[in-house]
């Protein structure tokens, strides 16, 4: 359901304290789903995603500079997508190439 290129990938690690941020461009629009009616309840990020001097205050989308809080949507609360942890988007660059060899050596190990 999602309306993110289906390539991207998030963080998904355990949330910590911090709150998601949203840039011009995103403001408002729920980072799971992209909608932008009924946000319900505050991102959080995880540590890792927070306090990197690369991403402290940055967009959980795009990482650009971000100007307002993140939401999911009432949507989203209700089908616990908010619950699947920290929603920050790494694909960027190397990260994907890291997931594609992750999975390629976990179907050598299974053999
Ligand atoms: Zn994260
Ligand atoms: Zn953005
Ligand atoms: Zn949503």
């Amino acid at each position: 359901m999602a309306k993110h290129h289906p390539d991207l990938v998030m963080c998904r690690k355990q949330p910590g304290l911090s709150v998601g941020r949203l840039c011009i461009k995103c403001e408002g629009k729920c980072v799971i789903c992209d909608s932008f009616v009924n946000p319900e309840q505050i991102v959080r990020c995880c540590d890792e995603c927070s306090y990197g001097s690369s991403m402290e205050g940055k967009c959980v989308v795009c990482s650009a500079k971000g100007v307002s809080d993140a939401y999911y949507c009432r949507e989203c609360v209700l089908l616990e997508r908010d619950r699947d942890g920290c929603p920050k988007i790494i694909n960027l660059g190397e990260s994907r190439t890291d997931l594609f060899y992750a999975k390629k050596k976990y179907g050598f190990k299974k053999r």
